[in-house]
């Protein structure tokens, strides 16, 4: 990896300055100041480099966005061009920039089901933002304003605004904070490892879960449920795909009261269930997504919405009567990040990255199982395509889990990243979510680091 040449390069004044002056998200301010921060410096393709020049195998990229690997020239060299050629013009009133339009199109192509139109922002968060807000304008155009209560569920994250946190069903996110509550329903993860009683198969569990959400809108009134948030496989709430048939069962029951579907694809979009969409790999019909991170593969903030035509006729038939659409953000559309978006477009394309998840992904699953699968403290190994969890336990026959005071994930966590390994631990699920174009050998090497890892901690 080539070293740039940032103004200061001592790791330990780094590392001083960014303690003192920095408040970190999603961090806790104790370990901080006893630990200090980790420095990055560089990264070349699965790798990134810290201020003390060690290498670590990124198994998140980055936030599960850098689905390109780091430093890919071509997309680089299309940030550049574009900021030199046309470093900003917004989209309000109408107006927009070439490469933007070229990119609403290229995005539109790629759709998992015929859309009408995107809707772009900066981040995950906003872009859930703006679905909540379509979904309300939505239903008051078409005559229906007591349809406004959305059902998302625990375990889920949308994103850290004050309704996408209202919105995610993490207690770490509304402990503190005062969240409005609002017209938000929650409803049971499909957490079938957990939560499934003893001996029920999958199917079996789906239809329970069926169950307790037609009930929740029965109980409540299905003429007052507007809209269902679901990532396709949770992601920050522990790595947890749907069991078999849960689509299915989840989406008849939405169709018969009307209720929409979002798709919360920001993680799950872009190949990373080893299809171009995660509504693809469980085969459901989104009527919204929102998508982020792999759009650019993180080299630029840019989120997209995409709505499709049931939502985009109701409102664009209103818009004698509505007038100016009053929602957006000054970075809605940003031309330096459609042309970032465009060159990884090409890329996923080119590379054919889809196809590699699909080949690498049970790869990587087979190698976990092999190391760890017989692991007495490894509980539940689970994902699809490269998004896999770990779920470690005290007693992997009665599924007891560690003392939360001992932070056992976290100590793997650490482990890890002394053996040169980034993972993240959720609780203790650790999760890994490489880049999408990591080799068969660089996963080989990624399992072979973690169980050594496990293995420093557990034995
Ligand atoms: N939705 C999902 C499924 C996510 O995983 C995330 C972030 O990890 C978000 C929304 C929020 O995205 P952002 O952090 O870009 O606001």
């Amino acid at each position: 990896i080539e070293q740039e040449s940032p103004m200061i390069t001592d790791a330990a004044e780094l590392e001083r300055l960014d303690q003192k002056s920095q408040f970190h998200p999603f961090t806790s301010i104790a370990d901080l100041a006893k630990e200090g921060p980790t420095v990055m410096t560089s990264g070349q393709g699965v790798r990134v480099r810290d201020a003390h020049g060690r290498d670590y195998l990124d198994g998140m990229a980055g936030l599960w966005c850098v689905n390109l690997g780091y430093g890919r020239t071509e997309i680089t060299e299309a940030i550049t061009r574009q900021s030199e050629r046309l470093s900003f013009f917004h989209t309000f009133n109408g107006m927009t920039s070439d490469v933007v339009a070229e990119c609403a199109d290229a995005l539109l192509k790629r759709a998992p089901v015929p859309m009408s139109r995107v809707f772009f922002g900066a981040s995950g968060s906003d872009a859930n933002e703006t679905q909540l807000k379509l979904i309300w304008y939505y239903n008051n155009l078409r005559g229906k304003p007591e349809k406004k209560k959305i059902i998302a569920r625990w375990n889920s994250y949308h994103g850290s605004g004050v309704a996408t946190a209202s919105l995610t069903g993490l207690p770490g996110m509304h402990n503190y904070f005062d969240l409005p509550k609002g017209p938000i329903l929650h409803v049971s993860a499909p957490y079938y490892y957990r939560d499934a009683p003893e001996g029920m198969s999958e199917r079996d569990f789906s239809r329970k879960l069926a169950r307790e959400l037609e009930e929740v809108i029965e109980r409540e009134g299905a003429d007052t449920i507007a809209a269902f948030f679901a990532e396709a496989v949770m992601g920050a709430g522990g790595l947890i795909p749907p069991p078999e048939g849960y689509f299915d069962e989840i989406s008849a029951i939405l169709k018969k009261h009307d209720i929409l579907l979002v798709a919360d694809e920001v993680v799950s979009g872009f190949g990373r269930l080893g299809t171009y969409w995660g509504s693809q790999t469980y085969g459901y019909e989104p009527d919204l997504i929102t998508s982020a991170k792999g759009v650019t593969s993180g080299y630029f903030p840019m989120s997209v919405c995409f709505i499709s035509p049931k939502v985009w006729d109701v409102i664009e038939g209103a818009a004698a009567q509505t007038g100016i659409f009053g929602h957006g953000y000054t970075y809605s559309a940003h031309p330096v990040g459609a042309a970032a978006a465009l060159a990884a477009l090409k890329l996923i394309d080119e590379l054919e990255v889809v196809k590699n998840v699909a080949d690498v992904g049970p790869h990587l699953m087979n190698g976990l199982r092999d190391r760890l699968g017989q692991h007495p403290h490894v509980g539940d190994i689970r994902g699809q395509g490269l998004m896999v969890g770990i779920e470690l336990a005290k007693d992997r026959a009665t599924k007891e889990g560690f003392p939360p005071a001992n932070r056992t994930g976290r100590e793997v966590l650490k482990a890890a990243a002394k053996r040169g390994l980034i993972t993240r631990a959720l609780g203790d699920t650790l999760v890994f979510a490489p880049p999408l174009v990591i080799n068969r050998a660089e996963v080989d090497e990624l399992v072979d680091k973690f169980a050594l890892a496990v293995g420093d901690v557990l034995g």
